[in-house]
């Protein structure tokens, strides 16, 4: 039996240096934060911390800076849209290591906030190095961690920094994400619908196999869904295809059947010759054209994908059914988005590029929860320990 996993209502904060790994990896755009959902997920956890007297010190990765100072990666712009979210000011430090970034730790007063520059910034984040840890530690007396999309990553901040820490716990968007995927996980209400799409089957090999175990019915669309038409021998033209996944896709059918999943692909797709075409042709999925390749899934997959959401008491859905960047290959997508709001059962939403794709279509609200982990929510969800959660038992 693993131990108990503290919250932040179970620790004391009044007067102690609190050091919170958030997740802040949002996208910025000429200096801004182009898309703030992840810091807004974080702030009901700051709020409750800075209520019980706690100082504050953020630390956060963004990007892929490889263990060196990169301005492009920068958490200054996220300083800024945080200090306009909070009721109180934001002080940003340079390097997390520095000087300057002690000082400033050390001089915060009961419900001041200071932020750290990018912890990847510094190698030792990556590597989980254990000097590094010791040197975050002692900008703190108290470790939460609230990072679910950094938890399924051994780094230092998520791995060796909780354990140099007596008092450590996590917080209420971390918990979130627990409560909701370990009720997935272990007592979904049932018809238990999947919905499974995205650039590749090698990114969700666990998750599919995981999820064909539990679920009544498995939906599948996006280039995942060409690798299994073509594991059943239809020919897609020029789609993207992954040809040494095809017996993987063929061992999932076949458990389906074995298991009486309701496992459903596309029965009519979106083709265009190129990726940046103005518009698709619809076409039967068995008459894609040598020359076409398939973009989104058709709208009588909408449709029949549609009848088979809205009687599910619960639904998780991760990756986007075709390239809904481009608005042309974005309507089986957004079918899905509106299919998923409108059913009454228990609804999650994981993916980075679903999560954004549901808040482009302004239904985050009408989602039980839209996770913030991608990678994170998958490997939780296939039965994986987190190594940030791991850390951070008492
Ligand atoms: P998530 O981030 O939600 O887990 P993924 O990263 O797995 O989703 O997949 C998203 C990407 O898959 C998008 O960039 C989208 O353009 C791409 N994609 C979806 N369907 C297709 C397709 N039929 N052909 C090419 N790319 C696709
Ligand atoms: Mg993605």
């Amino acid at each position: 039996m693993p131990s108990a996993i503290r919250t932040i209502r179970d620790l004391s904060f009044e007067g102690r240096r609190v050091f919170v790994r958030v997740d802040f990896n949002v996208p910025i755009k000429d200096g801004r934060v182009e898309d703030a959902t992840r810091i807004e997920a974080t702030l009901p956890t700051l709020r409750q911390l800075l209520e019980g007297g706690g100082r504050l010190v953020l630390a956060s990765h963004l990007g892929r800076p490889k263990g060196k100072p990169d301005p492009r990666y920068s958490l200054e712009p996220v300083g800024a849209a945080l200090a306009e979210l909070l009721p109180c000011e934001v002080f940003f430090t340079d390097d997390c290591l520095s000087e300057a970034a002690a000082k400033i730790v050390n001089e915060l007063r009961d419900g001041q906030v200071a932020l750290l520059e990018n912890l990847r910034f510094n190698p030792g984040e990556e590597a989980n190095d254990e000097t590094f840890a010791r040197s975050l530690a002692k900008l703190a007396d108290v470790y939460v961690n609230d990072a679910f999309g950094a938890a399924h990553r051994a780094h230092a901040s998520v791995g060796a920094l909780p354990r140099l820490f007596k008092e450590r716990g996590i917080g209420l968007l971390m918990e979130k994400e627990l409560e909701t995927l370990d009720r997935l996980r272990n007592n979904a209400p049932r018809p238990f619908v999947a919905v499974l799409g995205g650039a590749k089957v090698s990114d969700k090999i666990g998750v599919l196999e995981a999820l064909i175990e539990r679920v009544d019915a498995l939906l599948i669309g996006g280039a995942m869904s060409n690798t299994f038409l073509a594991a059943r021998g239809v020919e897609l033209g020029k789609s993207k295809i992954e040809s040494e996944k095809l017996a993987l896709a063929r061992s999932v059918m076949q458990r389906a059947e074995q298991r009486g999943v309701k496992l459903m692909l596309p029965s009519d797709l979106v083709v265009a010759q190129s990726l940046d075409a103005e518009r698709g042709d619809v076409v039967a999925a068995s008459q894609v054209p040598a020359d076409a390749m398939a973009l989104d899934i058709g709208p009588a997959t909408i449709e029949a994908y549609r009848r088979v959401i809205l009687p599910a008491r619960a639904l998780f859905w991760n990756g986007p059914m075709g390239v809904f960047e481009q608005p042309a290959f974005a309507r089986g997508t957004l079918g899905v988005a509106h299919a998923g709001a409108d059913c009454a059962g228990f609804t999650v939403v994981g993916g980075g590029d679903s999560l954004a794709a549901v808040n482009q279509a302004g239904l985050g609200d009408r989602y039980d929860h839209v996770s913030t982990g991608g990678g994170a929510s998958l490997e939780y969800l296939e039965g994986r320990t987190l190594p940030g959660i791991e850390a951070v038992r008492s």
